[in-house]
C-alpha cells in the first residue's frame, strides 16, 4: 500500500544530494508521529530504489529542527503491546536510515529534541548552527520514559558515557557548541554556511564518529557496574527510584547490554514499553500540557514592552529587575536612596555571573539595569512594577505621585502578596491599567507568575501582563483578586499544619521526611525557615484574618526571640555554612499520620479554591500549585491526585481527620465540583 507524503518534501540538488525536509503539516513544530515516521519509512523504500549521491535531512520550520516524538500518542497507549509497537516503529526506521549505504547527514538549526537527536544519530553525521537558537538533547526523563528509538545504544557508541549519560540523566539541551563538545556533532557552522558545508559533509565522507579511548576504558563491564553505582547514588540525590524510575532503569539498560547492539536495542524498548504503563509517565505529560497550557494563554506579539520600571530594590524589586535586564529588556531600578541600590546591584552581578560565560553578555546584562533613584524611567516605561514595601499608603503615596508622569498607555502592576488591588486601586484615575503581577520568592528560580485582576482591571491590560510575563520566560497564571492568591492561600495550611506538629511535639526531620516521601522538593519547616519565619507569620495573620487559619504559637515564638530561619542561623533547626544542621537519629514518629495531615490540609484548600473560582478550572490550579510551589509533578497536581485516589476516599480521611484532629480538617463543599 502507498503512504501519501504530505510532511516530507524532496528536493535532488545539482549534485546528486537529496535534500528531505520535513515539515509537519497543520503544526508549527515538527513532532514525530506515528504517520510521519511512516513517510520517511517509504521514502527509505525509495532512496534505497534511486540510490542518491547523499542523503541530507533538515527542517522546513522556522522554530527548529524536530520537538521529539509526538507525546499525545503516549497517552493512548494501554498496555505494553501497544507500546512496543509505538516504540519498534521509530526503532525500525531509524535503523533502516542508518543502514542506507549513502551517506546520510542531519542539518540541525534551532531545537532538536527526544525523538529529533535520536534520528540525528541514526545519521551518519550532524551539522548544527551555531547560534544560540540551537539547543539539543534528550530530555525523556523529563517525561518520565528515556530514549527508545535507539538514541540510548547510539548516543554511548559515540560519546564519552560520562557525558551522554549526563545529559540524558539530567534532560539537559545543549548548546551547539557544547554538542560539539562532547562529540554530538560533528561541524557547527553559521548560517550562511550550514548548507553548504553539510552538502560537502555528505559528498566527503570523513571517517564517522567512535568513541574515544577514555569513552572506551568507562565502557568496560567492570568499569560500567561501578560508574552505574556512581550515577545511581548521584540521581538518588535528586529523584527517589520510587517516584522516578526512569533514570534508574536507563543506567540498568546500559551497564547490563552495552557491547551487544541487538540486545541493548531490545531492552531499550521493552524499558520504555514498562515504563510508559505507570502513573508517573501519564502525570509528567500532564505536566508538560499544563505548562504548554500557561505558555499558550497569551500572546507575546500583542505586546512587546521596550523599557521596564520597577520602584522597589528590596528582595523582590531587585530581582524583578535584574531579571527583566537578563532577558533583555532595558529596566530602571527605583528606590528610596542609592544605599538600597547596592545590594540590589551586587544580587544582579552575581545571577549574570552565573547565567552567562562571557564578560561582554555580562556587561551588556549590567549595561540594561540602571539605578535611576529619581524615577525618571517612569515617563518611558511601558509597564511598571511597584514592589515597595508591604504598606497601602507607601503604595498609595507613589501611585499617586507616578500616575500624571506615566505613558498614557503604560502598564501598572504591583507585586503585593496581601494588599487587596481594590483597595490600591482607589487612588488611580485610571484604575483599569492596575494589575498585579506576583512573582515568587527567589524570582530567577520560580517559573510561576500570578496574574491578579480586579473587576476594573481592563482586559487589555490583562493581555499585557500576561504577555509580559512570556517575554521574561516565566509562566503566567491569572487569578482572582482574593487574600493569597492561588499559591499562597494553599501552601499556607500545609506550612500551618507543619508547624503545628511541631508544637505537638513532632520533631522538623520527622515533618520533612514525610513530605519528601510524598515528593515535595523541600520540607515544609525547611521551606519556612527559607522563607524567613517573620514573612510566613505576617503572611499567616494576613490569610488569619480571611479564613480559618490559626497562626501557631510555636511561628510567634520564634518570630519574638528573632530566630527567623535560614537569614539569621536560627529557626527550626541551626544553619551551618547555610545549610540546615538535622539530627540523623531524630524520632521519626507516624509517618502516614505527618504525610496526610500536611497534604490533606493542602488538598481541602485546593478544593476550597475551586469553589470560590480563585482559578478558571482544576488543571489551571494543579498548574499553580505545581509551578508555583514544587508540589510533587509525577502526581500531576493535588487535584489530579485526589481524582486519583478517589473523591470519596479523600473525603472519608478528612472526616476522621476532622474527628480525630479539629473543625480545620472538615471537608469542604468544593469537593463536590471536583468530580464532575
Ligand atoms: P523589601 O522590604 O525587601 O523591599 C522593599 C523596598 O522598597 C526597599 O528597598 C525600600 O527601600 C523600597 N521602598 C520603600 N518605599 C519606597 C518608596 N516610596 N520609593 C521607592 N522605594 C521604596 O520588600 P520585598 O520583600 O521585596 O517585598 C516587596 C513587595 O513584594 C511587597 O509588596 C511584598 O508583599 C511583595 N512580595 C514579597 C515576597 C517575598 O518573599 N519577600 C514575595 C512575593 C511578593
Amino acid at each position: 500500500m502507498s503512504i501519501a507524503i504530505s510532511d516530507w518534501q524532496t528536493h535532488t540538488d545539482d549534485k546528486g544530494v537529496l535534500w528531505l525536509t520535513f515539515d509537519k503539516q497543520k503544526t508549527e513544530t515538527n513532532v514525530l508521529s506515528a504517520s510521519v515516521l511512516d513517510q520517511l519509512n517509504a521514502l527509505i523504500d525509495q532512496i534505497i530504489e534511486q540510490k542518491p549521491v547523499a542523503v541530507i535531512i533538515q527542517s522546513g520550520k522556522k522554530s527548529g529542527f524536530i520537538a521529539g516524538a509526538d507525546v499525545k500518542e503516549f497517552l493512548d497507549v494501554t498496555n505494553k503491546q501497544e507500546a512496543l509497537i509505538m516504540i519498534k516503529r521509530g526503532q525500525n526506521v531509524f535503523t533502516r536510515l542508518e543502514a542506507l549505504s549513502c551517506p546520510t547527514v542531519a542539518l540541525i538549526e534551532g531545537f532538536c529534541m527526544g525523538g529529533g537527536t535520536e534520528l540525528a544519530l541514526a545519521c551518519d553525521y550532524r551539522v548544527a548552527l551555531d547560534d544560540a537558537s540551537t539547543k539539543i538533547g534528550l530530555p525523556e526523563v523529563k517525561l518520565g520514559i528515556h530514549p527508545a528509538f535507539g538514541g540510548l545504544v547510539r548516543s554511548t557508541e559515540i560519546i564519552n558515557p560520562l557525558k551522554s549519560l549526563e545529559m540524558m540523566l539530567s534532560g539537559r539541551a545543549l548548546s551547539a557548541r557544547q554538542a560539539k563538545s562532547i562529540g554530538l556533532v560533528d561541524l557547527i557552522q553559521p548560517a550562511r554556511q550550514i548548507k553548504r558545508a553539510a552538502q560537502q559533509m555528505a559528498l566527503t565522507k570523513p571517517a564517522k564518529r567512535t568513541l574515544s579511548w577514555p569513552g572506551k576504558v568507562l565502557s568496560l563491564p567492570g568499569i560500567r557496574n561501578l560508574l552505574t553505582s556512581f550515577m545511581k547514588k548521584q540521581v538518588a540525590k535528586k529523584a527517589s527510584r520510587q517516584h522516578y524510575p526512569a533514570p534508574y532503569a536507563l543506567l540498568d539498560v546500559w551497564c547490563k547490554h552495552y557491547g551487544n547492539r541487538k540486545c541493548m536495542m531490545e531492552e531499550e524498548a521493552n524499558s520504555v514499553a514498562r515504563l510508559i504503563q505507570g502513573d508517573t509517565v501519564r502525570n509528567l505529560i500532564r505536566v508538560f500540557f499544563l505548562q504548554t497550557r500557561l505558555k499558550g494563554l497569551g500572546d507575546k506579539k500583542s505586546f512587546i514592552p521596550k523599557h521596564i520600571h520597577v520602584i522597589g530594590a528590596g528582595t523582590m524589586g531587585g530581582d524583578i529587575a535584574a531579571w527583566c535586564a537578563l532577558r533583555g529588556f532595558s529596566v530602571t531600578l527605583q528606590d528610596r536612596e542609592p544605599q538600597y541600590l547596592s545590594n540590589a546591584m551586587q544580587r544582579a552581578h552575581k545571577l549574570y555571573a552565573r547565567k552567562y560565560k562571557t564578560t561582554h553578555e555580562r556587561n551588556a546584562a549590567l549595561d540594561r539595569l540602571i539605578p535611576d533613584c529619581n524615577g525618571y524611567g517612569v515617563a518611558k516605561a511601558d509597564i511598571i512594577i511597584e514592589a515597595i514595601f508591604e504598606d497601602k499608603d507607601a503604595k498609595h503615596a507613589i501611585y499617586r505621585d507616578i500616575e500624571p508622569r506615566m505613558k498614557p498607555d503604560a502598564v501598572l502592576a504591583t507585586n503585593t502578596s496581601s494588599i487587596p488591588l481594590e483597595t490600591l486601586a482607589t487612588v488611580l484615575k485610571n484604575p483599569e491599567r492596575l494589575v498585579g503581577i506576583h512573582f515568587f520568592n527567589p524570582v530567577a528560580m520560580m517559573p510561576l507568575v500570578e496574574i491578579v485582576k480586579t473587576a476594573k482591571t481592563s482586559a487589555t491590560t490583562i493581555q499585557q501582563a500576561i504577555a509580559f510575563t512570556l517575554h521574561i520566560g516565566k509562566l503566567p497564571l491569572p487569578v482572582k483578586s482574593s487574600p493569597g492568591f492561588l499559591v499562597n492561600r494553599i501552601l499556607m495550611p500545609y506550612l500551618v499544619e507543619a508547624i503545628t506538629l511541631y508544637d505537638e511535639g513532632v520533631s522538623p526531620e520527622a515533618i520533612d521526611k514525610a513530605a519528601l516521601d510524598f515528593g515535595m522538593p523541600m520540607g515544609p519547616v525547611e521551606l519556612a525557615d527559607a522563607v524567613g519565619l517573620d514573612i510566613c507569620h505576617s503572611v499567616a495573620e494576613n490569610l488569619s484574618q480571611a479564613y480559618d487559619i490559626k497562626v501557631p504559637d510555636g511561628l510567634e515564638k520564634f518570630v519574638t526571640n528573632k530566630h527567623l530561619g535560614k537569614k539569621t542561623g536560627r529557626g527550626f533547626y541551626k544553619y551551618k555554612n547555610g545549610k540546615p544542621v538535622k539530627d540523623r537519629d531524630a524520632d521519626l514518629g507516624d509517618q502516614k499520620m505527618i504525610q496526610n495531615r500536611l497534604i490533606f490540609r493542602l488538598l481541602n484548600e485546593s478544593a476550597s479554591c475551586i469553589e470560590e473560582k480563585i482559578v478558571a478550572d482544576k488543571d489551571l490550579l494543579d498548574a499553580g500549585i505545581i509551578f508555583g510551589t514544587g508540589f510533587a509533578p509525577f502526581r500531576g497536581g493535588p487535584l489530579n491526585y485526589s481524582l486519583n485516589q478517589g473523591v470519596d476516599t479523600i473525603t472519608e480521611t478528612l472526616r476522621q481527620y476532622e474527628s480525630r484532629y479539629g473543625e480545620r480538617f472538615c471537608p469542604v463543599q468544593g469537593w463536590k465540583l471536583i468530580e464532575e
